[in-house]
C-alpha cells in the first residue's frame, strides 16, 4: 500500500461564487481523502491526506475536473506531516481581511438544472423568478465586498428558509453554499407597478400583468440582473415606434431578447460560433446578421440602414418567464445619455414618462451592469462592450504591475484598476459627458477598489484635456496626493491590445478610431504607431485633412466629405451628394472657411475619412449616433463581393513617417457616384482601399514589425469586414495579426492601456 502523505494546496483564480468547495468535497469523498477546504481572501487552500497516489489523481483533479464556471489559475502544492485524519470537511472562511485577494465571479446565466426546476409543476419553485444555484444566478451584481459571502451581499437580507438552510448546508445538493440560494417562502419577489391609478400587483399576478401591457403594445421597464430593461413587443412595429419616441432615440438600434435558439434563426443567421456566444453563461448581446428570408418578421425600426441585430437569449429566471415564447426589444433603462436605472425609486423617477409601467423586484442591485455587445471574426470574440458577464474578470497580466487608477477616455467609458499580476476592468459606463455618468464612473472605480483593496500609487487619464474623466482625474489626484500620468489615446490603445495578448516586447500597431489627442495637439485617428506602455514612435499616419468647426464635423459627415473633397481637390459637383446636402450659401461660407482654415483643426482620423466616404456614396449625411456613419458603410459594403481593382491611397515618405493619402480614393469614389455607380459596389471599394493600404504600410515597415506581429486596434476595427479581411491578407503576408478578444478595440478598452503605461512610470520612472 501506498504510504501516507498530506498536501497543502492552494488553487487561485474564478474559484469562488462558483461550486468550487462542494466538487472538492465530493471529490475527496470519492477517492477517499480525509482533510479540508476553506475559501479565503487569496482563494481555496485545502489540505488533503490519503496514500500517495490518491493524492496525485486528487491534486490532477482540482484543476482537470473542476467546475464549468470556475476559472482555475493555478494549483500549488506542498507536503506537510499527516496528522491520521479521518473526515473530510469544509471550513468556514477566516474574516480576517488578507492583502491579496480573488476575482469574484461574473454574474451568471440561469442553468439548464435550474431552468428545468423552474418548469416544473411539483418543483417548490416552479415559475420562481428568482431561482439560482451554485452553478448560475448573480454574482458581481450583488456583492458588496470580498469574499464573496451572503452576508456581504445584498442577498443578506433574507434570511433562508429551513429547507432553503438545509440545502445551504448540505454539501451533496447543488445549492451548497450558494450564497443567492431563495425560494418563493424566504426570498425575493417581483411586484407590477403600472403608471397610474391602477392598483400594483405581486408574485404570478405582476408577471401576468407585465405580459398584458406588452400584448397591447406597452413599454415596460423590466429590472433584471443588472439594472432596469425597457421592454416591447420587438415584433410590433408601433411599439417600436412609440419607444423610438419616449426615449428620443431615433435610429441607434434596439436589441432584442428571444425565447430561444430555434426563434432566433428565424429572422437571423446563426452560426456555429454565433450560436456558442448566444447560450454561453455570458449570454451577452451578440450582432447577428439578419436572414435574407426570415419566417418571423421584425420590423426595420429595430435597427434603420442596418443588416444586423443585437440578439440576446434570457439570461435570468425572470425573463424566462416573461417572455413566454415573443420576442422582446430589451434596451438599456436610461434616458439617451444617463447611466442604466439601477434601484426602484431611481427607475421611477427618471423611466416614469417612457413607461406604462413597471416591473420590479425587491433584491437589490448593488453595481450597475448594462449587457455586454459581442461581434465575431473568423469564429473569435471581438468585444464591442464588455459588461455584464464579463466584468469584473480580471486581465490576467504578462508581468506584475505597480497598483494604479486609470479613468479611461470621454466615450464608452470604463475605469480599470491593477494589482500584482492582475487588471481589473469596470464594467461599462458609457459617454461621460454628463453629469450623472460621471458619477457612476467614479462610483465603478471606488466600487473596484474596496472589492480588490487596491491602494493605486498613481492616477492615469488621457491627453485631452476637454474629457470630464480628464478632469476629474486632475482634480481626484491631487485630493488623494497621488501622482498623474497623461496617456496619449492612441498609445493607451496599443498598449491595451498588447496587454491581452501577454505581447511584452513592442507592437507595431494600426490605430484607427474617430478622435484622439496627439502630442503635436492635432486630432489623431489614422496612426501606425510602434511602442510599448514605456513609450511610442509614430511611424506612420494618414494624410492630415482639416475637420472644420470640429464636433460640428462628426455629427455631420458632408461636412467632412466636402473638405476632403476640396483637400482632393475634386470640384464641389451638384451631382455628389455632400454637396447636395448644403445649400449654395452656406456652401461658399464653408469654402471661405476652408480657404482661411478658420476653425479647421487638423486631423488624420480614419473613423472622419470613413465618414466622408459614406457621406459621398449618398448614404448618411448627418448621423445621430457615434460610429452611426461607418457602420452603416460597413452594413452596404457587406452586401457585395470585392470586384474590380481596389481605390488606392498613395503612400509617401514625409520628415521620417509614411503617410497615406486618402484623397485619390475619395476622389475615384466621387468619379464612381457620379459615373452613376451602385453605393454599394463603391462602398466595398472603400473597404478593399483601406485592407490594401494596410498591408502596403505593413509591408514597408516589415523590418521593424517584432516578431512579425501586426496590432490592429481603435474603434474602426469594430467593423467585421474590414478586420477579417485585413487579418487574412496580413497572415498570406508573412504576419501574425494581432486583435482584441478580451477588450473592446473602441475606447471602452483605453483604461487598461492607460493604466499600464502609468504602471510602468510608477515602477520605472
Ligand atoms: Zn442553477
Ligand atoms: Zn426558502
Ligand atoms: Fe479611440
Amino acid at each position: 500500500m501506498d504510504a501516507v502523505v498530506r498536501v497543502r494546496v492552494r488553487v487561485r483564480g474564478t474559484v469562488q461564487g462558483v461550486g468550487y468547495r462542494p466538487f472538492v468535497w465530493s471529490l475527496a469523498h470519492r477517492l477517499g481523502v480525509a482533510g479540508h477546504v476553506g475559501n479565503d481572501a487569496d482563494g481555496v487552500f485545502i489540505e488533503a491526506e490519503s496514500g500517495e497516489g490518491v493524492i496525485r489523481a486528487f491534486l490532477d483533479a482540482l484543476e482537470r475536473e473542476a467546475p464549468p464556471l470556475a476559472a482555475v489559475e493555478e494549483v500549488e502544492h506542498h507536503r506537510i506531516s499527516p496528522v491520521g485524519e479521518g473526515q473530510f470537511a469544509i471550513v468556514a472562511s477566516p474574516t480576517t481581511a488578507a492583502d491579496r485577494v480573488t476575482p469574484v465571479s461574473p454574474d451568471v446565466a440561469l442553468c439548464e438544472a435550474c431552468r428545468r426546476e423552474l418548469r416544473d409543476p411539483s418543483d417548490r419553485r416552479y415559475r420562481y423568478p428568482f431561482i439560482n444555484c451554485t452553478d448560475c444566478g448573480p454574482r458581481f451584481t450583488i456583492t458588496r465586498a470580498l469574499p464573496y459571502d451572503r452576508p456581504r451581499t445584498t442577498m443578506a437580507v433574507f434570511t433562508m428558509c429551513a429547507l432553503c438552510q438545509a440545502e445551504y448546508d448540505d454539501p451533496s445538493q447543488r445549492r451548497f453554499h450558494a450564497q443567492a440560494n431563495a425560494c418563493p417562502d424566504c426570498g425575493p419577489h417581483v411586484e407590477w407597478r403600472p403608471v397610474g391609478d391602477a392598483a400594483s400587483r405581486v408574485r404570478e399576478d405582476a408577471i401576468t400583468a407585465a405580459r398584458a401591457c406588452l400584448a397591447a403594445d406597452g413599454i415596460v421597464a423590466v429590472k433584471g440582473i443588472g439594472g432596469f430593461h425597457l421592454a416591447c413587443r420587438a415584433t410590433s412595429a408601433a411599439a417600436i415606434a412609440t419607444l423610438r419616441a419616449r426615449k428620443h432615440r431615433e435610429e441607434k438600434p434596439f436589441a432584442v431578447m428571444a425565447p430561444d435558439l430555434e426563434t432566433v434563426r428565424r429572422f437571423a443567421i446563426v452560426g456555429d460560433e454565433d450560436a456558442r456566444l448566444l447560450q454561453g453563461r455570458e449570454r451577452p448581446i451578440v450582432i447577428l446578421a439578419r436572414s435574407a428570408v426570415p419566417t418571423l418578421d421584425l420590423p426595420a425600426g429595430l435597427g434603420p440602414g442596418h443588416h444586423t441585430l443585437g440578439v440576446m437569449l434570457p439570461y435570468s429566471p425572470l425573463h424566462e418567464l416573461l417572455l413566454a415564447g415573443e420576442v422582446l426589444v430589451m434596451t438599456s433603462g436610461n434616458l439617451s445619455d444617463e447611466p442604466i436605472a439601477r434601484t426602484n425609486d431611481e427607475a421611477i423617477e427618471r423611466l416614469s414618462p417612457l413607461v406604462d409601467g413597471f416591473l420590479l423586484h425587491d433584491r437589490e442591485i448593488h453595481v450597475a451592469t448594462d449587457d455586454s455587445v459581442i461581434r465575431h471574426v473568423d469564429g473569435r470574440e471581438l468585444p464591442i462592450r464588455r459588461s455584464r458577464g464579463y466584468a469584473p474578470y480580471p486581465v490576467r497580466l504578462p508581468y506584475e504591475v505597480a497598483s494604479v487608477l486609470a479613468v479611461g477616455g470621454e466615450l464608452k467609458a470604463t475605469g480599470c484598476l491593477t494589482r500584482d499580476h492582475y487588471a481589473f476592468l469596470s464594467q461599462h459606463i458609457g459617454d461621460v459627458g454628463n453629469h450623472e455618468t460621471l458619477a457612476a464612473l467614479q462610483h465603478a472605480c471606488a466600487h473596484l477598489e474596496h472589492l480588490f483593496e487596491v491602494s493605486p500609487r498613481r492616477v492615469a487619464c488621457d491627453l485631452h484635456p476637454g474629457y470630464a474623466s480628464t478632469q476629474w482625474a486632475i482634480t481626484h489626484a491631487a485630493a488623494r496626493g497621488l501622482p498623474l500620468t497623461r496617456v496619449q489615446h492612441h498609445h493607451a490603445h496599443l498598449v491595451a491590445l498588447a496587454a491581452e495578448h501577454g505581447w511584452r516586447e513592442p507592437l507595431l500597431a494600426f490605430v484607427f478610431d474617430g478622435t484622439g489627442l496627439g502630442t503635436d495637439q492635432t486630432i489623431w485617428g489614422g496612426e501606425v504607431l510602434l511602442g510599448d506602455a514605456s513609450g511610442f514612435e509614430r511611424l506612420g499616419h494618414l494624410a492630415p485633412t482639416p475637420l472644420p468647426g470640429g464636433d460640428a464635423a462628426i455629427r455631420r459627415p458632408s461636412r467632412m466629405a466636402l473638405a476632403q473633397l476640396r483637400a482632393a481637390g475634386v470640384p464641389w459637383s451638384d451631382g455628389l451628394p455632400p454637396v447636395a446636402d448644403w445649400p449654395e450659401a452656406s456652401r461658399a461660407v464653408l469654402a471661405r472657411q476652408l480657404e482661411r482654415k478658420l476653425h479647421c483643426a487638423a486631423t488624420t482620423s480614419m473613423g472622419r475619412f470613413l465618414d466622408a466616404a459614406a457621406s459621398i456614396v449618398g448614404l448618411r449625411q448627418r448621423v445621430s449616433y457615434e460610429g452611426q456613419a461607418a457602420i452603416e458603410l460597413e452594413a452596404l459594403a457587406t452586401t457585395v463581393p470585392s470586384h474590380g481593382a481596389p481605390y488606392a491611397f498613395t503612400l509617401r515618405e514625409q520628415g521620417g513617417s509614411l503617410v497615406f493619402d486618402g484623397g485619390p480614393v475619395l476622389a475615384a469614389a466621387a468619379r464612381d457616384v457620379l459615373a452613376g455607380g451602385p453605393a454599394a459596389a463603391i462602398a466595398r471599394r472603400v473597404h478593399d482601399a483601406v485592407r490594401e493600404m494596410i498591408v502596403a504600410v505593413a509591408d514597408a515597415l516589415r523590418d521593424r514589425a517584432p516578431g512579425m506581429r501586426i496590432g490592429l486596434t481603435g474603434g474602426v476595427f469594430q467593423n467585421v469586414l474590414l478586420t477579417r479581411e485585413v487579418v487574412a491578407r496580413l497572415r498570406h503576408a508573412g504576419f501574425t495579426p494581432m486583435t482584441h478578444h478580451l477588450v473592446p478595440p473602441n475606447d471602452g478598452g483605453l483604461a487598461l492601456g492607460q493604466a499600464l503605461v502609468a504602471a510602468h512610470v510608477e515602477r520605472h520612472g
